[in-house]
């Protein structure tokens, strides 16, 4: 499960966080601002040729942006989905990020999350296989492969005549009178305008909203850090009942409940010793099993899905672009001393392989809009419900910094609902918001940003998309609560 060991820090890692919060000062890079600066660039847009028109442009083609733009062309719009790399999914697929956690409440899946298990499932994917089957229809969709949730994504914008434009990264937005006329977005034809009478920033990083002048905040309000973030990659030619037989058998941990195909390990109470002595060797570095996890993919036999290695946020923040660089390079370093580390130390790698690196970086969180509702821990802790609810989930608060051991799990039983406002800026009256940039606060977004409730986002957007369209309404100004049941995704249980 993506979730954060407690490991405690120590009197070097104190003492280095003293010296390079100095240093982050000096090269500028504005690690303690909680408040980020609005990105305002003015282009003179006349001269910027039109590539493309629709109801919609989504920015952004991760699985909430995917979600969104599907979702409003199967209402009956022309949607364009903008997204810079060449596959869509986001972290899902660029950033090897597997599995989908589960909400870990029941009723959780919208519909949205149900058709995608459908297509999971009529490409021989069984997702009715769960290590929490308690949690009935509780945003589940796990079982995927990047490579197959990748043409599963073109296969659905094919079917739904979403226009995607791979390799477009948007560079600005043009604004008039509050809204948002074009977003400016460069590609192989050089400087590009997409007009549309609505748009969704769906870019992880809220980019078009901090082109478009939306207020926007970033990192936890105590310490200015962003979360920590991870390189993934996968290794091929794994024996996996050898790695569980090893962990289970031998190291005596219990921590994965189930057994290959679907199996995990982890670094924990049990397996400390294990990678301790990896470091007295030299072989390992402390920084590179400061957080160790790996999953079987089912669907790829022989495979494992690395959620590692991790690098420190007092080094690197998700907010520098120069830090985003640095990262890639040093994990890509820690990669190969931990393929040689598993290589040689656990059986069952002995033969493994690094099969695949992520190709985008993993950012937990980085800017945040503040928007119409800004969802904070207590709305968390409260398990708080709201008319314009548009998904619930009862996943923890899962913040990976050591430091800061925010993590809580609500009672049993218990969930927390999204409301619709929080996918609503404030500034601009055509913009919704989705997925791990939405307006919540730090603790809260470590909550909301699994998989499945950022693409119950994106499908809200959508729904609320071709509502206001047809009715001819402001997307910011809507209701949720007033769009009829029988077309909302979610129906708030407050
Ligand atoms: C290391 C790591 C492990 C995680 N583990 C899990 C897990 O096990 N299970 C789980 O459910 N969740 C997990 N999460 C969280 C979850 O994967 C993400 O929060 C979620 O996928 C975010 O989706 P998104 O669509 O909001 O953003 P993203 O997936 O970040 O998508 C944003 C998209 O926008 C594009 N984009 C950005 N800027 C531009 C631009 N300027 N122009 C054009 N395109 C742009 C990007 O290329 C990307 O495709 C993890 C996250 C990380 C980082």
């Amino acid at each position: 499960m993506e979730k954060s060991f407690l490991i405690p820090i120590s009197r070097r890692d104190l003492l280095k966080l003293a010296g390079l919060t100095a240093a982050g000062a000096v090269i500028g890079s504005n690690k303690t601002a909680q408040a980020a600066q609005a990105q305002n660039i003015t282009f003179n847009t006349d001269n910027i040729p039109t590539l493309l028109r629709a109801d919609v442009c989504v920015v952004g083609g991760g699985c909430a942006g995917t979600a969104a733009a599907v979702t409003a062309a199967r209402n009956g719009l022309s949607v364009v989905l903008i997204e810079q790399g060449t596959v869509l999914g986001g972290l899902q697929t660029q950033g090897l990020v597997y599995p989908s956690m589960p909400t870990k409440t029941i009723n959780s899946d919208t519909p949205y999350i149900t058709d995608l298990n459908k297509r999971f499932y009529m490409h021989g994917i069984n997702v009715s296989f769960t290590e929490e089957p308690q949690y009935k229809n509780g945003g589940d969709a796990r079982e995927y492969t990047p490579e197959l949730l990748a043409f599963i994504y073109d296969e659905l914008c094919a079917d739904y005549k979403v226009n995607v434009l791979y390799n477009a990264t948007l560079i600005g937005a043009s604004t008039q009178g509050g809204k948002i006329s074009a977003a400016i977005v460069h590609t192989v034809e050089g400087t590009c305008k997409v007009e549309a009478k609505i748009f969704i920033d769906a870019t992880g990083d809220a980019a078009l909203s901090r082109f478009a002048g939306v207020e926007t905040v970033r990192g936890s309000d105590v310490t200015g850090r962003n979360q920590k973030m991870s390189f993934r990659f996968e290794m091929g030619g794994v024996e996996e009942m050898k790695v569980y037989k090893f962990f289970v058998k031998k190291l005596k941990d219990g921590w994965c409940e189930s057994k290959p195909p679907e199996f995990e390990f982890a670094k924990t109470t049990h397996t400390e010793k294990f990678y301790y002595e990896g470091i007295q060797r030299g072989e390992v570095t402390k920084d590179d099993v400061a957080y160790i996890q790996a999953f079987t993919i089912i669907g790829k036999p022989g495979t494992m899905s690395m959620n590692c290695p991790e690098v420190s946020p007092f080094l690197y923040s998700s907010t520098s672009a120069l830090d985003r660089s640095k990262a890639i390079q040093q994990c890509r370093i820690m990669i190969r001393r931990l393929a040689n580390f598993f290589r040689k130390n656990i059986p069952g790698f002995k033969n493994a392989y690094i099969s695949r690196e992520a190709s985008m970086l993993g950012v937990r969180e980085s800017w945040r809009i503040k928007g119409k509702y800004y969802m904070t821990k207590d709305d968390y802790y409260n398990a708080q419900k709201f008319p314009d609810a548009v998904c619930r989930s009862a996943y923890p608060i899962d913040v990976h910094d050591e430091v800061l051991n925010l993590d809580h799990k609500l009672a049993k039983g218990e969930f927390y609902e999204v409301p619709y406002r929080a996918l609503v800026p404030k500034e601009i009256s055509n913009l919704l918001v989705v997925g791990r940039c939405i307006s919540a606060d730090f603790p809260a977004q470590a909550a909301v940003r699994i998989q499945p409730t950022c693409m119950s986002m994106g499908e809200a957007a959508g729904i609320a998309c071709a509502y206001a369209l047809k009715n001819n309404l402001s997307v910011t100004t809507l209701d949720w609560a007033d769009i009829p049941a029988e077309i909302r995704s979610y129906v708030s249980a407050g």
